[in-house]
């Protein structure tokens, strides 16, 4: 179905999706939809598994459970914690790099073929930014850049399982019937809000104007993210973000099962948020924002800090407002106000907001698009020339021209 000409511009896809896009392609569509949406989540919670290496991590705990690496080495002395806590680590530090790389590789191969491959010729049905594509050397800039990322934090989860598995200390139990019912389940909203609220803070540490400048802003290369964005990410940043996960345990009791069900359920949103795909959050989500969150904070930079929940944006007031504009110099998530933006300024929003896709938003519409309404709080009568011209074009859906050449092409869009 995806011929080559459909994708001219993509050289993942011309390297190793495109070979097999037909065949691929034959196979996919002859499964039953609710089959192949099974396919689909499972593949996203394996590659999610993988991006940090947590799959070993898993495997030791589920080993444990079932009465597997409990002999402990008693430690004489503090030099012997790397002979006897870390014995093996070769072997673990191997198998997570290989299974961390082939899964990356693999299903992030397959989602990119599913999405940017095989829909490559109507995105506007599923893209969140759907008149905008990462360029061929940002893409591979972020699949190198991801794989090193990936290669740290596979070793970050390498030393940890060795350890554990080596009767290392940690506050995991293995027995529900160890603690009473309310704490195993009390446990479940602890870590969950614990851990996604000290990403938001964390997320919007980097997000102050030192922080960005020297580590975040790599990640941010990528207005348009994919799912290899997910682990592009300096790997200073990315290794604070994983220690912090860990914490609860090593302090708090926790049981493996339901402590790594939350983790599959944070890295499957990890991926499904930088997609750039409009994926929606299901009924039973209510905390859950859908896919164009995340994807407006790589479009509009300092705003929409958070991950899992949308309650803390809201909360601090840097969740995105229609009536301010976010670009990569305005710090701290509060934007600017359109009444005291430049020209430029709001011409360049508004080509911004109309680049979006209508189907990543619940109503159906741009949440975000300006009215004429909005646009009245504008200075200047130059001002409000460039902005009933704007608004014109947000009538007609299509890029705000900056050129009269540019004007005329534009009507025929859609
Ligand atoms: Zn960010
Ligand atoms: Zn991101």
């Amino acid at each position: 179905m995806a011929k080559a000409k459909k994708v001219p511009n993509d050289p993942m896809a011309v390297r190793w999706a495109e070979k097999y896009s037909d065949s691929l392609d034959t196979g996919w569509s002859k499964l039953p939809s609710f089959v192949s949406k099974i396919v689909a989540t499972i593949a996203i919670c394996l590659l999610g598994l993988s991006i940090n290496g947590e799959w070993l991590n898993i495997s030791v705990h589920i080993a444990k459970q079932f009465g597997y690496f409990n002999q402990k080495a008693i430690l004489e002395h503090w030099s012997d914690i790397w002979e006897k806590r870390f014995a093996n680590l070769w072997g673990f530090w191997l198998g997570a790099v290989i299974v961390s790389y082939t899964i990356y590789f693999v299903i992030g191969g397959f989602l990119h073929w599913y999405f940017y491959v095989r829909q490559r010729d109507r995105p506007e049905e599923w893209k969140c930014q759907p008149k905008k594509w990462l360029s061929p050397e940002l893409e591979l800039h972020e699949i190198l850049f991801g794989s090193f990322t990936l290669l740290v934090n596979s070793s970050a989860s390498a030393l940890v399982s060795c350890y554990i598995s080596n009767g290392g200390y940690s506050t995991v139990y293995y027995n529900f019937g160890d603690y009473p019912w309310w704490w195993n389940l009390l446990q479940v909203p602890i870590v969950f809000i614990y851990q996604d609220y000290i990403t938001y803070l964390i997320h919007r540490l980097y997000h102050t104007p030192f922080l960005y400048k020297h580590f975040h802003k790599l990640h941010h290369k990528y207005k348009q993210p994919t799912a290899f964005s997910v682990t592009a990410i300096h790997p200073v940043e990315s290794l604070h973000i994983q220690s912090t996960y860990l914490v609860p345990l090593f302090v708090l009791p926790v049981h493996w099962l339901p402590y790594y069900a939350i983790q599959i359920y944070v890295y499957y949103h990890g991926i499904i948020d930088h997609s750039g795909v409009n994926f929606k959050a299901y009924w039973w989500q209510p905390w859950q924002p859908d896919a164009i969150f995340h994807d407006n904070h790589h479009q509009y930079f300092h705003v929409n800090f958070g991950f899992n929940c949308f309650i803390w944006d809201k909360l601090h007031g840097t969740y995105r407002r229609k009536d301010r504009i976010y670009t990569e110099d305005i710090y701290y998530g509060r934007g600017k106000a359109i009444s005291e933006v430049t020209h430029e300024e709001l011409d360049a929003d508004i080509k911004e907001r109309l680049s979006e896709n209508p189907l990543a938003y619940r109503s159906n519409e741009l949440d975000f698009k300006l009215t004429n309404n909005d646009l009245k709080s504008t200075n200047g009568s130059a001002k409000k020339a460039k902005s009933t011209k704007a608004v014109k074009a947000q009538k007609n859906n299509v890029n705000t021209p900056n050129s009269a050449a540019k004007k005329s092409k534009s009507t025929k869009k859609n």
